[in-house]
């Protein structure tokens, strides 16, 4: 086996008859860039950006924020890099963002709707990003978007970044891939409208999960319950592959299930053009693709989906 996944380090990933579906890494801080490197994958889906601001006191200047989005670039330099804007809520205070107690967190002030009430905090980390965007294939990707509203309030923020930047004669790149996380049943359900102004969709299926099926993903008692690979999960991420097909818009999975060598072949057998996941599980979701043509990934997207009935 090491043998064989040594042979496919430096190849693309691909199903055995070719079709290509791309193996890119999920990463937390600037230096896993370079593990995602070493385990051969072919862009960043995901770059969580979280640690800049946890554990201090103060939130991080576009300049702090712009030196941690370029270490990725250096290391990747010719891949796409997806960096997700600020994906925290109130289920994880920050000393310098006090946000009132809420008694759903899951459903409260997360994600993009956080950004929605400090778009001070959204602006700097927009004008780092499009100031990294000149340099490199920076994608940008909003978490918890539930409507298109949603994605047209981010992209307005965006234009004003460019336009304070392109005001101060600051060099920035204005019109990046602007994506979306679809980790909400109504961005699933809304996927053909989203996909009109969405450059590209990804698949949080950790979040897509513990919505779908109304089940915290972190509780204890009800774990069994929590299932990414549940039909009902699966079909959510048909109707959000079937909608960017449709609108020809890129589609990947950036959620703990992209990672399992188990999901791999239904996910390429949906149309996924992307699994993103942590480094060290590329190698062998990358094998597992290799062994099995479209037609039996086609075969594997209809099982999960409950074609047949599941006991
Ligand atoms: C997800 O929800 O699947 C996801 C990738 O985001 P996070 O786990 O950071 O919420
Ligand atoms: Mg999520």
């Amino acid at each position: 086996a090491r043998q064989r996944r040594a042979a496919l380090r430096d190849r693309s990933g691909q199903l055995r008859d070719g079709r290509p579906v791309a193996l890119w890494a999920n990463i937390g801080r600037p230096a896993e860039a370079r593990l995602a490197r070493e385990h051969g994958a072919e862009g960043v889906g995901l770059f969580r950006t979280e640690f800049l601001f946890l554990d201090r006191a103060t939130p991080p200047d576009e300049d702090e924020q712009y030196a941690a989005y370029r270490a990725v670039l250096a290391e990747l330099p010719d891949c796409p890099i997806v960096i997700r804007t600020l994906d925290i809520g109130g289920d994880k205070p920050l000393p310098y963002l006090p946000l009132p107690p809420e008694a759903n967190p899951f459903l409260g002030v997360r994600g993009l709707r956080l950004s929605m009430q400090r778009p001070d905090l959204f602006q700097t980390q927009l004008r780092a990003l499009l100031r990294v965007a000149v340099h490199g294939d920076i994608w940008i990707m909003l978490p918890m978007v539930a409507t298109p509203a949603d994605l047209a309030w981010a992209r307005a923020q965006l234009g004003e970044a460019a336009a304070a930047l392109a005001a101060a004669g600051v060099d920035h790149r204005p019109d990046p891939p602007l994506g979306v996380m679809i980790e909400t049943p109504a961005a699933v359900v809304l996927a053909d409208q989203l996909a009109r102004q969405a450059a590209f969709f990804s698949i949080g299926s950790n979040d897509l999960a513990q919505y779908t099926l109304a089940v915290d993903r972190g509780h204890a008692t009800l774990a069994a319950r929590y299932r990414a690979d549940d039909p009902a999960v699966w079909r959510m991420i048909e109707l959000a592959a079937r909608a960017a097909r449709q609108a020809g818009i890129p589609i990947g999975i950036c959620g703990e299930l992209g990672g399992d060598p188990n999901a791999a072949p239904a996910l390429a057998g949906l149309g996924l053009d992307e699994l993103s996941m942590a480094p060290a599980s590329i190698p062998a979701v990358k094998e597992r693709l290799a062994q099995i043509t479209w037609a039996e990934a086609q075969a594997a997207a209809a099982r999960a989906l409950g074609a047949e009935e599941q006991g």
